[in-house]
């Protein structure tokens, strides 16, 4: 068996093709010679699976959508707090190229030019290197593979950003830029002139997608708080004045930018990037727009549509030995808040008395912090009530967890060996 989903990916692309709307970016002159026609679809699993198809090995310049990288490089360096003082986190409204800031004298976003001049300003520099170089490595760490700038299209960009320099420069005169505007825009041109494939731009998203985590190497490379943040302004700024009509309609966090890139990244599930050169009013790729929505509206994609995971949490209840005296549950899924406040309400109808309840998390994938806390309150009240709670936790989610009235767990490997021993006491 052959998993269909490559196949899939080639039939959305195919039906994309034909929309031949948009224009090349020409205010960047060598964005102008790029072949309009190019098509590609990658997609990343939280896992880290890459499919892709159609030009997957074409490299294009990043664009704008170094900014969600350029933005996590520096929240994870400095922090949040010290990076939220220079650049805000309101949606602008706004072309990305707008010369403007908020009421606070702060960029609105970190999305639009001028924040992401902003945020680039704010790299610490380390051992000499110049701080796209910096980016350069960061990226690349994220990508897994070394990638290089194309000088072609930062040369040409260089000696045509007027509006890039006015930008720095209303920046300097307000104080928040502090250094010497041309150096800063140059820097953040430069950035932009990263080259990436598709596939190297979903596998950079699902470290994203994977709370920080690179799924590929299991290192952790972003702090998870970090990511909430970069995800949270990519869905309410990262597609400009279009991302009311994005959220709504595709309901994914992305980010486009000028050559023909959009990188989607749904958190806790896939990363998605498309490329096409042609753009739209916004400056936002034709085709890329429509593959997104395709697959946001054919795989359910759409952040608000929620995961109904909470009805499975007990797979399985029953009562077992001598007098039903045993309570047995099967637990399976994700325990997060949902799934323990549910667990927790069935627990609530044992009765009052001195039985033995076994819960078995073999079959549990994921137990978030909350979940953790919520699971362990519960069984001190179990215990409160008279029963004994019997736990088989092989892997070892609970870590060695003491309950929060500080009593130990009994945990066991094996849920049939348990319950074959309980009924050889019983006799
Ligand atoms: N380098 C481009 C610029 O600053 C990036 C813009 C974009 O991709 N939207 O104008």
């Amino acid at each position: 068996m052959q998993t269909p989903l490559p196949d899939y990916l080639a039939h959305v692309i195919e039906a994309c093709d034909i929309d031949n709307s948009g224009h090349l970016a020409d205010y960047i002159p060598e964005l102008a010679n790029a072949n309009p026609n190019r098509l590609a679809l990658a997609m990343s699993t939280v896992d880290g699976e890459i499919y892709s198809v159609g030009d997957d090995d074409i490299e294009f310049t990043i664009q704008s959508m170094s900014k969600p990288f350029a933005y996590a490089y520096v929240l994870q360096q400095l922090g949040i707090e010290a990076v939220l003082d220079k650049v805000g986190v309101e949606p602008s409204g706004e072309a990305f190229n707008e010369i403007s800031l908020g009421k606070d004298r702060r960029p609105k976003n970190p999305m639009i030019n001028s924040g992401a001049i902003t945020t680039h300003s704010l790299i610490p520099i380390k051992d000499d290197l110049e701080s796209a170089e910096i980016l350069r490595q960061f990226m690349s760490a994220l990508a897994g593979r070394e990638l290089r700038f194309d000088e072609a299209v930062y040369e040409s960009e260089v000696k045509t950003a007027y509006r890039n320099l006015s930008i720095g420069y209303m920046l300097r005169t307000v104080g928040i830029l502090e250094t010497d505007p041309v150096d800063i825009v140059n820097g953040y041109i430069r950035q932009c002139s990263i080259l990436v494939t598709v596939k190297d731009l979903v596998r950079m998203g699902s470290v994203l997608a994977n709370g920080g985590v690179d799924p590929k190497t299991g290192k952790r490379l972003l702090n998870r708080s970090v990511v909430r943040q970069v995800l949270s302004v990519m869905m309410s700024c990262g597609m400009y004045d279009a991302a009311g009509d994005w959220l709504s309609t595709v309901g994914i966090p992305a980010k486009s930018g000028v050559a023909g890139g959009i990188l989607g990244v749904l958190p806790g599930q896939v990363s998605i990037a498309a490329f096409s050169p042609k753009l739209d009013e916004h400056g936002n790729s034709v085709r890329g727009i429509d593959i997104l929505e395709r697959l946001s509206r054919d795989m359910g994609l759409h952040l608000m549509e929620g995961t109904p995971s909470a009805q499975t949490i007990v797979q399985s209840h029953y009562r077992t030995g001598k007098d039903a005296s045993l309570s047995v549950y099967v637990l399976r899924g994700v325990l997060k808040f949902t799934e323990a406040e549910m667990l927790l309400r069935i627990l609530q109808a044992e009765p009052m008395d001195q039985s033995t309840i076994v819960i078995d998390l073999t079959q549990i994938s994921i137990i978030h912090d909350v979940g953790k806390r919520m699971f362990l309150e519960g069984i001190d009240r179990l215990i409160d009530d008279g029963h004994t709670l019997l736990l088989v936790d092989p892997e070892q989610r609970l870590d060695h967890a003491r309950t929060h009235k500080d009593r130990t767990l009994h945990v066991y490997q094996d849920i049939e060996d348990l319950i074959a021993q309980l009924k050889d006491a019983e006799k």
